[in-house]
């Protein structure tokens, strides 16, 4: 699990980090745009000997050791030196709380108290989720790119556990996570990640790791698109599979209702599917093990629970849904050696999990839990309901700023509370 860092401005890539001489705290490759993001970072820096010395305790022996880093580019050498950066410094000691006052405005950090919190699932295309070959490689990347440069990319668990403490966060907060755990996760988001040095948090599913559980819109992906059967009757529609768009149409019309029941009516469905589409070949093997978890720990990502075997929760009686969250924990926790405090509710949609699940999920000691209902996240939204935006890696930039005029929207359109 990995610290919130010290520093909340994102880091750029291939440049050396700089050390501030005489502090435990590193200022390492900095993207100042503006003094005040310059007085944010310096203040950051500081942490709580800074709130110390802003109560008039103590002065300016931490203060007179920075000096300016001696790596990095000349903007953000200019920028400690730049007089922003000396007024919040100034501002620290002890000369009078209408002096301190006069330069806060200076000193005060771009804060804010949301935070965007972004899902993607499959990197490379699937049966289910198809995409160009190469194409969701190269918009993940490009999407991650831009979001290190722009925002302020933070750990989640760490970021809700501060946020509702009541602290600020930096401006442009967000927070990166991968539902489902398809095992490009870890061969093709994970070095990207790490390349850019972005936390991110990964809801992995049990029953998915040990092969125990079909992941059904993969396999109706891949059994539509590997039938026999030029076209097939089902709960009265008709689908001719002999075209790609007949089968799509088929993909969607049948996803969509499968969705909407419990997983033992789901399974008995998909018999009569599969039976009916009889495809040739195997089922796609798309999703990472044990071991591929255990890995993703070890490179320093916070994996979190997606259910034991990824059912609607809203779908499921209370005992089985109980039985999903509580056990999903127990074997995560288990098997990976790790603490579980979010819970990501498969599909996350507000018909996907119910007010049963939201009591269910504080009883099993989920500390958070993630919809994927559009919208920032405050600490006034409920902490078991936060907001999510789900992203998709082969729409690269475009799918990115559809996502991120939230960053610059006090209010949302289209969030729903
Ligand atoms: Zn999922």
């Amino acid at each position: 699990m990995r610290p919130l860092p010290v520093r909340f401005h994102q880091s750029r890539p291939r440049r050396r980090p700089a050390s501030l001489r005489g502090s435990a705290v590193q200022v390492s490759r900095e993207s100042w745009r503006t003094r005040r993001e310059a007085a944010w970072s310096v203040s950051c820096c500081l942490g709580d000997r800074a709130q110390e010395a802003l109560a008039g305790r103590t002065a300016a022996q931490f203060v007179c050791k920075h000096t300016p880093p001696e790596h990095g580019t000349r903007r953000a050498q200019n920028a400690f030196r730049a007089p922003a950066y000396r007024v919040t410094c100034r501002a620290y000691a002890p000369v009078g709380s209408a002096f301190r006052r006069a330069l806060s405005k200076y000193a005060a950090p771009p804060v804010s108290a949301r935070l965007l919190i972004l899902g993607w699932h499959n990197v490379a295309g699937t049966y289910g989720f198809p995409s160009a070959p190469g194409r969701g490689e190269h918009g993940l990347e490009q999407q991650l790119s831009i979001l290190a440069r722009t925002a302020n990319v933070l750990p989640l668990e760490e970021t809700l556990e501060r946020m509702y403490r009541g602290e600020h966060l930096p401006s442009r907060a967000v927070a990166l996570t991968f539902d489902d755990g398809y095992r490009d996760n870890l061969t093709l988001a994970a070095p990207i990640l790490e390349r850019l040095g972005l936390p991110a948090t990964f809801f992995l599913v049990p029953g998915l790791l040990s092969g125990e559980v079909d992941a059904w819109w993969e396999t109706i992906g891949w059994a539509l698109q590997s039938s026999t059967s030029e076209s097939i009757l089902w709960e009265g529609m008709s689908f001719a599979l002999t075209a790609q768009d007949g089968r799509d149409l088929a993909y969607s019309q049948i996803v969509r209702r499968l969705k909407r029941r419990d997983s033992q009516a789901r399974a008995t469905t998909m018999r009569e599917l599969l039976e009916m589409l009889e495809p040739t070949g195997d089922p796609p093997d798309l999703f990472m093990d044990w071991q591929g978890a255990r890995e993703l720990v070890e490179r320093g990502f916070s994996v979190q629970s997606h259910t034991c075997s990824h059912v609607v929760l809203a779908e499921e009686d209370v005992e089985s849904q109980r039985r999903e969250l509580t056990e999903a924990k127990r074997l995560l926790e288990k098997n990976l050696d790790i603490d579980i405090s979010i819970i990501a509710y498969p599909h996350g949609g507000p018909q996907d999990y119910s007010a049963d699940t939201v009591t269910l999920a504080g009883e099993a000691e989920y500390r958070w839990g993630v919809t994927t209902r559009e919208a920032f996240t405050t600490s006034a939204v409920p902490a078991l309901e936060t907001r999510r935006c789900v992203i998709y890696p082969e729409r690269g930039v475009v799918d990115l700023l559809a996502q991120l005029r939230y960053l610059f929207r006090p209010r949302p359109r289209g969030a729903r509370s």
